[in-house]
């Protein structure tokens, strides 16, 4: 089933309003495992809705119309849409009777007579309540073809699709998507592509799409099928091959694990206690940990350790040390991660000093260099990233690293 989205409204077109409906129904169509090609606005003016809506019913089995369903002038949706299918507007008794129990509930004392013109519907379409609005949502049928008209504020919209609408498109198709994520740490997107471009062009079907975040990479794995089974039956074998081919740089393949929830569970499962020692990360290591509930059983504490003077009063850092190296280095990051874990009396202790900018880079240190440690049990592996961006991009990067820098 091709499914097209028309967003209806000069305020969408003059980029008054943003359009978040399309992007609401986008998704939904998408999960439904629905084929996308168009996604159209047009202003309200009736000549060029009825050129649009003849278009989108030309290429595409169901058309979704959002906004002009109202009762003024310019809300033109319903009147276009039935004349371009061939339909006749007559009123409904029901809808009649709903608005005037919506006037009444809202307590309006006299009801201006261009209301009435929502009680109107193209014969024999499927009226849709709208318990959070006046104008029903309509679905009208004809030569195969369908056009769903709804609302356009979203609080209208989304209840109204969820309940009625989101069903109907149910029955109608008769495939679903499956689909998978691999997430991936310590690779950029381009390598990803290049370990992977012989199963992305030899592949339809499942398809597989790349997404670079910060610090990760997240594979797509999304396979047609008739249903959950054969879905999960045809992803498998190249999940399995994804898995292969990076090794341990996945750190899960369930969309609903981050790398924060990913580390937590692999302290749980090694019985292994975690703190955090953060200079330029200041804590962001630490509230992504506490993202994950239920962390206290492995993530015991963070210390953000700004200063020299915090550095070594908190962590135990040994003046020569700063002096010989200074704050940014191997050594400091090293003697943070040993001295946070010998503080905080845990296994781990993750470890970040880095020269976050956009002041106090030197040729020698440049902005953007950062040292991370992760301490265990003993053993301390140090790394130095380079990282490219602002302040905020280089202190995301590197607290994403140092969590990546967590293996047990
Ligand atoms: P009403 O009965 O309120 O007139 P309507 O169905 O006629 O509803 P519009 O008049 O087109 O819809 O839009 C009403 C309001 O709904 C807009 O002012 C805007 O706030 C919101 N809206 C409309 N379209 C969109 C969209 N595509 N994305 C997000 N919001 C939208
Ligand atoms: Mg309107």
């Amino acid at each position: 089933m091709i499914v097209e989205l028309i967003s209806v409204g000069t305020e969408i077109l003059m980029g008054n309003i943003l359009n978040s409906n399309t992007q609401y129904l986008a998704q939904k169509c998408a999960l439904l495992g629905m084929d996308q090609f168009y996604q159209v606005t047009v202003g309200d003016n009736y000549g060029r809705m009825t050129d649009t809506i003849k278009q989108a019913l030309g290429r595409s089995d169901i058309v979704i119309l959002t906004g002009g369903l109202g009762p003024t002038e310019d809300d033109l949706t319903k009147e276009v849409c039935a004349e371009a299918m061939g339909m006749q507007l007559r009123e409904d008794p029901h809808t009649r009777k709903q608005l005037e129990e919506f006037f009444v509930n809202n307590i309006y004392t006299e009801i201006p007579e261009n209301n009435w013109k929502m009680a109107m519907v193209p014969e024999g379409a499927i009226v849709l309540d709208n318990p959070n609005g006046m104008a029903p949502g309509l679905i009208l049928e004809k030569n195969g073809k369908t056009a769903i008209l709804l609302p356009g504020p979203p609080g209208e919209l989304y209840p109204l699709f969820e309940g009625q609408v989101f069903p109907y498109l149910q029955k109608l198709q008769k495939s679903v998507l499956v689909s998978s994520m691999v997430k991936v740490c310590g690779y950029g997107e381009s390598q990803v592509e290049d370990k992977l471009l012989d199963l992305i062009d030899g592949q339809t079907n499942p398809t597989i799409a790349t997404y670079a975040k910060t610090a990760e990479v997240h594979i797509r794995v999304t396979a047609r099928a008739a249903d959950e089974a054969e879905g999960e039956a045809l992803t498998a074998p190249i999940l399995k091959e994804i898995k292969a081919r990076f090794g341990n740089a996945v750190y899960t393949a369930d969309e609903k694990v981050s790398l924060e929830m990913a580390v937590a569970r692999l302290l749980k499962e090694k019985h292994l206690t975690m703190a955090a020692a953060e200079s330029c990360t200041g804590g962001m290591v630490a509230a992504r940990m506490v993202n994950v509930s239920g962390v206290s059983d492995v993530f015991m504490q963070g210390m953000v350790t700004y200063s020299n003077e915090a550095k070594m009063r908190l962590l135990g850092v040994r003046q020569e040390t700063l002096v010989a190296y200074g704050a940014v280095s191997r050594e400091t990051a090293a003697e943070m991660a040993a001295g946070g874990a010998a503080a905080a009396g845990t296994d781990v202790c993750v470890s970040v000093t880095g020269i976050a900018g956009p002041e106090g880079g030197t040729p020698e240190k440049p902005v953007g260099l950062v040292y991370m440690a992760c301490f265990v049990k003993g053993k301390t592996e140090v790394r130095k990233y380079q990282f490219k961006g602002n302040r905020a991009k280089i202190r995301e990067q590197s607290m994403m690293k140092a969590l990546d820098l967590v293996r047990l």
